[in-house]
């Protein structure tokens, strides 16, 4: 019997957590070696694929996406609208967030060791900076750091001087053409060894899990992920369903390899190359759009972030026993939208990112002491989410272009 690919990572992805947890709860002896020789090359291998091909399908597709729309005013139109898009659904998500954590407490009444907390905060980058860096000095050094917003930022502009020099540079717009297509084929060809990356990063991660630390924390962990998952039902599906008129059943059907896989890997931006392909052939988003939406996305769109991120803060609070008040909540949802922007699409930085959010409303940054044991499976989870959040925007921006298209004509 063949089975399609989405059914083969579905059942890599469940054998994983079924390993893990095997190895976890009965042979915790087993686990180190066979954690050591098979799961974490297997998952490795897999990440180093695609994110071997990450920098190269983000400046190809981007400049081709830029250079396809032609029009310039549909560039602008179509950014806009992106951004608008983002912006409005991570702060619906920090929303939603804060809501169910103020309903819910699930900081209050537990017995958190609070003296003894303690962590290191990193600087945060100030926000300022990431925006004013987004413009490359160097985009050969943005493309060695992988610095994803330098890159998209270079593109656009390779992009829009493709459109307006038209067939002075065809020479050089075929070559960005046939990259593209090396690029797509092999995003093909690794995606076949997928449904065995995810089985190893999964088990791996499941089988190192703090079990007794996520019974600890099973509130906090429950009201982030009963979060996510009603913003994402709720808010994408409702997106999906008005804004880009599709069956979100189909939708999410659609797109669910990419979400298996930006699971078993917690980063945003190493999915970024199997969300793209998933979004244009499942889900009918053309290339250009896709180019354009999802890798800016990956970057900067980060609500499954911004609600861990609402939904910590309260923790927090409540569990260092200091009430906020409604204009700390306003700079907890600002500080959060600009903490999830500026979390990179790569493991666990939603979390340090935390620490903007807390300094904002005068909390003490070692709260996060308290949550950072169990938030690698959150982090799974709300990356999950995170693409997803993008490809509902392609979606919208798909349906919404259509009308440009047929008054045009
Ligand atoms: N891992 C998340 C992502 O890549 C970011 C985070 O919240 O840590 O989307």
């Amino acid at each position: 019997m063949k089975l399609n690919l989405t059914a083969k990572i579905v059942i890599g992805l469940a054998l994983g957590i079924v390993v893990g947890l095997i190895l976890n709860l009965f042979a915790p002896n087993l686990f180190e070696p066979i954690n050591t020789w098979i799961l974490v090359p297997l998952g490795k291998l897999f990440l180093n694929f695609i994110k071997m091909l990450v920098v190269p399908i983000v400046f190809f597709s981007i400049t081709l996406g830029v250079a396809g729309l032609g029009d310039p005013k549909k560039l602008g139109r179509i950014g806009i609208k992106t951004i608008v898009f983002f912006i409005v659904t991570t702060t619906i998500a920090i929303f939603i967030g804060l809501g169910l954590a103020a309903v819910i407490q699930p900081g209050a009444g537990g017995n958190y060791d609070i003296e003894g907390a303690s962590f290191e905060a990193q600087p945060a980058p100030p926000v300022i900076d990431t925006l004013l860096n987004i413009i490359p000095t160097n985009p050969i050094s943005a493309m060695a750091q992988g610095e994803m917003l330098q890159i998209i930022a270079f593109s656009v502009f390779i992009g829009f001087a493709l459109t307006i020099l038209g067939e002075k540079t065809k020479g050089i717009h075929n070559l960005l053409e046939q990259g593209n297509e090396i690029m797509m084929y092999l995003v093909n060809l690794i995606m076949k060894f997928a449904p065995y990356g995810t089985f190893g990063l999964i088990a791996s991660a499941v089988g190192g899990l703090g079990i007794p630390a996520l019974k600890a924390m099973s509130l906090y962990f429950m009201v982030v992920f009963i979060a996510l998952v009603i913003h994402t039902i709720v808010t994408y599906g409702s997106a999906v369903a008005v804004l880009g008129k599709r069956n979100p059943i189909t939708f999410f059907k659609g797109f669910l390899p990419a979400m298996t896989v930006a699971f078993s890997t917690s980063s945003s931006s190493a999915t970024l190359p199997i969300s793209m392909t998933t979004a244009q052939k499942n889900l009918g988003v053309p290339k250009a759009i896709s180019s354009f939406v999802q890798p800016l996305g990956a970057t900067i769109n980060m609500d499954g972030t911004a609600i861990m991120q609402g939904v910590a803060t309260l923790f927090i609070a409540q569990a260092y026993g200091s009430d906020l008040t409604t204009a700390q909540i306003l700079t907890v949802v600002l500080t959060a939208v600009l903490a999830s922007i500026g979390t990179a699409g790569v493991p666990g930085v939603g979390l340090i990112m935390l620490a903007m959010v807390l300094t904002s409303v005068n909390l003490p940054v070692e709260g996060i002491a308290l949550i950072i044991g169990i938030d690698r499976l959150l982090d799974m989870t709300r990356t999950a989410v995170n693409i997803t959040g993008d490809a509902a925007c392609a979606v919208y921006i798909t349906e919404s272009e259509k009308k440009h298209q047929s008054s045009a004509n």
